[in-house]
């Protein structure tokens, strides 16, 4: 046995300072960077501090690599010799000290020198600590693990909140993180309690900010208590349940993050589970012998396709917290996406209708256009559908005008146009030779360069006629730019297909321009048709837009018919079509199959 191992045997057989399981952890994963010219006194001193627990080393012995090996090993501490050939311990100090990420780094030095000058020098440009060699390698251990703790102790001020001793925003945000980037997160649900004691500040106002601190400070380790014992909750719940971290966000809120069993955060079981919690944390406090109450607000949200980051995940619960407040009862919302700020909600919309064709989350529905002398149907109007697994049902009216301004309407539309095209066939070939679908077109498309050639490439493709083809505008969209859209739908009426103006009378349209406009038909808006209460009535608008349209040599379709009167009355008028809920709704292509073999069979 050499002198080094039996030296090291004998401080490992020694148990030198009792230490905590967290010192121990502290010391083994600290990497000691050692820089000394004689490798000899770095091995003695590594297995020295091995036997004392340290688990990571590395050794430097050509000085002029210091500064480079700590940029590169970032060590927990530096143990330094000072008499070196190149460079010295001193000059190397310096330069740590004056780097403004290197500044903070914990450096031990170590000298044979005893004289004293050095030794303040050396303290004076920002040594940690300071020890004559031959070192004595129990002391140094010892130093090494009070510096060391020093440090963490700092790293948690970081990370702890003051007041509370819990974690902190910083370290919940980073806990986030971390599990966002495991698989963990896909698995078990993961979810955020957002806890506001409601009014603080007149709690502090009543009371004074020191017991404003102490209802704080009880109110986190009653929390503590009742999530660690998910207190008067049933035993079942009490088992899907895991509280995984609880951190103080600032102020009087409060942040538990909770692993959420399948279905937790579903509206009936939060029911079940959450006010139990709430009632035992809302117990009146006792401060300096007064009752203080508090009632709190709960935001939940979970990580999920809403909230992919932490700030996501905190928003959407600040967002529910601030609804739960609003309430009467109960004090705590979930999240949901209708909740989001219209900004947030279209971004979000925006990214989700870039995948929406590919998952077949969009489809057609179809409005029946009926004759209205023959009762017969005589077509029909596609309407698009989208349907999100984040979002919900999304109205056209609100996802049509983002498809519009991000451009993606084009590929939707192109979709759209071709789908119609397929259905009109099947129609036309099993229920009605004439069938003629009415499709709708946006701006954006009509205005995409080669757009007619598109359109007549699909109809080719499908083998639809161009006569069984409308194509909807509306009105404020062709009078926009006159001149130019008179060119553009000519060349799409020169195909053979037809146009239709669409909520025609809401716009401003010039009669004149009208006129010169190569369109087929007029739809008259929905909102003229509302105003129609009994047969006789005047109706001056819908009897002049129809008046309008018949001396233009255009026909008119009536939307939004919902009542037999409006339909007598613009029967009487001389209206060639209708829609509307009187007939039906839009519905799927297979029930309008249906509803024309109905249409059918009555009329033979
Ligand atoms: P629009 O082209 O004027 O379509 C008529 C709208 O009125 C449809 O709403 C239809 O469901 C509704 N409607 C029909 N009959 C009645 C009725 O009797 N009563 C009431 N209250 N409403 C009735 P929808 O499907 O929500 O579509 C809204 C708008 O979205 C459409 O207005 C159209 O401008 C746009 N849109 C729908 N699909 C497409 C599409 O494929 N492409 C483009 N560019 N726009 C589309
Ligand atoms: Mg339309
Ligand atoms: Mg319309």
């Amino acid at each position: 046995m050499s002198m080094d191992e039996s030296s090291q045997k004998r401080d490992s057989d020694r148990p030198a300072v009792l230490m905590d399981a967290q010192t121990r952890k502290l010391m083994a994963g600290s990497k000691i960077m050692m820089v000394d010219d004689e490798p000899i006194n770095m091995r003695v001193l590594q297995l020295h501090l091995t036997a004392q627990g340290y688990g990571r080393f590395v050794s430097v012995t050509d000085s002029r690599l210091t500064m480079s090996t700590i940029r590169s090993e970032r060590p927990s501490v530096l143990l330094l010799d000072l008499n070196m050939p190149d460079v010295s311990g001193l000059e190397i100090l310096e330069q740590v000290r004056a780097d403004p990420e290197l500044k903070q780094l914990p450096v031990i030095v170590l000298t044979s020198s005893s004289d004293p000058e050095t030794k303040v020098e050396a303290l004076q440009l920002g040594a940690t600590d300071f020890l004559p060699k031959p070192v004595d390698a129990n002391e140094l251990a010892l130093r090494m693990k009070n510096t060391i703790v020093a440090r963490a102790y700092e790293q948690r001020l970081k990370h702890f909140d003051a007041l509370t001793n819990l974690p902190n925003r910083l370290y919940f945000s980073r806990l986030v993180q971390k599990l966002m980037k495991t698989s963990e997160t896909a698995n078990g649900r993961f979810g955020l309690l957002l806890f506001n004691i409601n009014r603080f500040k007149s709690i502090n106002d009543t009371f004074g900010s020191e017991q404003g601190d102490d209802v704080l400070w009880a109110f986190s380790q009653r929390m503590q208590v009742v999530f660690d014992h998910a207190q008067g909750i049933s035993p079942l719940r009490r088992e899907t349940l895991k509280t995984h971290c609880i951190a103080r966000l600032g102020g009087a809120r409060f942040g538990v993050l909770v692993q959420l069993g399948k279905g937790l955060v579903d509206e009936a079981v939060v029911q079940d589970w959450l006010p139990p919690l709430i009632a035992e944390l809302e117990k009146p406090f006792v401060v300096e012998q007064q009752d203080v109450y508090v009632s709190t607000s709960v935001g939940i949200s979970a990580i999920d396709d809403n909230a992919r980051t932490v700030e996501n995940l905190i928003n959407n619960a600040e967002t529910a917290m601030r609804r739960a407040k609003e309430q009467q009862s109960p004090s705590y919302a979930l999240y949901s996406s209708d909740m989001m700020s219209a900004a947030r909600r279209a971004l979000l919309m925006e990214n989700a209708m870039r995948t929406a064709l590919v998952n077949e989350e969009m489809a057609l529905v179809y409005q029946p256009k009926v004759d209205v002398r023959s009762g017969l149907i005589s077509g029909a109007e596609a309407l698009l559908r989208w349907e999100n697994p984040e979002l919900g049902f999304v109205s056209p009216v609100e996802f049509v005008p983002v498809a519009e301004s991000t451009g993606m309407i084009v590929a939707i539309g192109h979709w759209v146009l071709e789908s119609a095209c397929l259905q009109a066939i099947v129609f036309r070939r099993e229920c009605n030779p004439d069938f003629k679908m009415a499709v709708n077109v946006s701006i954006r498309q009509l205005y995409e360069k080669g757009f007619h050639q598109s359109v007549d490439e699909i109809l080719k493709r499908t083998g639809l006629p161009p006569e069984a083809l409308i194509i909807e505008l509306t009105e404020n969209m062709i009078m926009d730019d006159v001149e130019a859209n008179i060119g553009k739908l000519s060349q799409l009426r020169d195909l053979g297909v037809s146009i239709s103006v669409d909520d025609f009378g809401t716009g401003y349209s010039s009669l004149s321009y009208l006129q010169r406009f190569p369109i087929d038909q007029l739809k008259v808006d929905r909102s003229f048709i509302m105003e129609i209460e009994s047969a006789d009535e005047k109706a001056p608008i819908v009897k002049a837009i129809v008046s309008l349209a018949h001396d233009l040599e255009l026909s008119v379709v009536a939307e939004g018919i919902e009542e037999q009167v409006q339909l007598d009355h613009i029967s009487k008028l001389g209206c060639e079509e209708y829609q509307g809920y009187l007939k039906s709704r839009p519905i799927s292509a297979e029930a309008l199959q249906q509803l024309m073999l109905e249409d059918m069979k009555k009329c033979a």
